[in-house]
């Protein structure tokens, strides 16, 4: 019996106003999230990944132009954000509101999206911090987010997101800026708290070394294209677009400490009018050839796997 999709994005663009010409930030994006399942979506700054995220969550600014869909057919109806989407973002310096106390912050969720009156949200708010592993939560649930480490105050930001038991939790490069112990721990957090509550992660980070560690699947953007999905252990060990295939090679090579695996990918992106007409990755692709230069590759697959590139085997 097939599931229905929790998420489903259909053919989504999104387009910002600007001169000479509008930005382009997504273009016919396919894809799918089952109910529970880990998407993790790599890709360079600018590819679009966090507009993407942002369209997810409802928080796109009025003068985006979208196109397509973005659906919820397990849930049946829009989402409300807060309780039905959980956000953490990157800096949670300043996702946290620095004259409220964490408590306070935890609570006005429970309040607003579940009904809770004050006392038993604080009451709620010291369970949800233990459960994200700050200390001794009885005392500190009045202190506001800068008497915590950066570490505490993001694992305070996934406190707030999953308060009000969301079906759908989206992390946008939540471990960016974090030493790398610290990393492993808010990945290994988020893991145990989406497997806990039977809720679907979508995340998204420029690393892959992040997304190995807690992949289902992977979604691989490139300048505002899909270019690559599928199920992660697939995509690690036999990448098929040459940009993941880069990608694996550096996250592989940085592994191992060979730094001189940066010039995988040339560093510039070349012309936009010349990305535009034929395959966006044409001016940095080492394989690119005469039909990649006039002919976009079709996206081969559906929206839980495929890749774009005219020398992929379907
Ligand atoms: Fe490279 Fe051509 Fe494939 Fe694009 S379509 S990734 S340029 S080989």
């Amino acid at each position: 019996m097939s599931l229905v999709p929790l998420l489903e994005l259909s053919g989504l663009s999104v387009r910002f106003p600007a001169e000479p010409r509008p930005v382009r930030a997504l273009d016919g994006v396919e894809l799918e999230l089952l109910p529970s399942e880990r998407l993790v979506l790599v890709g360079e700054s600018g590819s679009g990944k966090s507009t993407l995220l942002w369209k997810i969550a409802g928080l796109l600014p009025e003068e985006a132009e979208v196109t397509g869909s973005c659906r919820f057919p397990a849930l049946g109806r829009a989402p409300v954000p807060g309780r039905d989407v959980g956000l953490v973002l990157q800096d949670p310096f300043t996702s946290l509101n620095p004259v409220l106390s964490v408590g306070e912050q935890i609570g006005e969720v429970l309040v607003t999206h579940r009904s809770a009156s004050w006392s038993a949200a604080r009451q709620a708010a010291v369970v949800l911090l233990r459960r994200v592993g700050i200390p001794e939560p009885e005392r500190r649930v009045d202190d506001p987010p800068h008497r915590f480490s950066g570490g505490q105050r993001q694992r305070i930001a996934i406190a707030i997101a999953i308060a009000a038991g969301p079906r759908l939790l989206l992390a946008d490069e939540p471990t960016s800026g974090l030493d790398t112990v610290v990393q492993a721990q808010i990945l290994d957090l988020l893991d145990g708290l989406v497997r806990e509550q039977g809720a679907a992660l979508l995340l998204v980070t420029h690393d892959l070394a992040v997304a190995s560690r807690i992949a289902d699947r992977i979604a691989v953007l490139y300048a505002g294209t899909l270019v690559e999905c599928g199920p992660a252990v697939r995509i690690l060990s036999d990448p098929r677009h040459p940009y993941s295939s880069a990608l694996v090679a550096i996250a592989r090579a940085l592994e191992a400490g060979r730094i001189d695996a940066l010039a995988t990918v040339r560093a510039s992106p070349g012309e936009p009018e010349a990305a535009a007409r034929g395959c966006p990755f044409a001016p940095r692709c080492a394989f690119a050839f005469a039909r990649c230069r006039v002919e976009r590759p079709a996206w081969s697959g559906d929206r839980r796997a495929g890749v774009a590139c005219h020398l992929a085997v379907p």
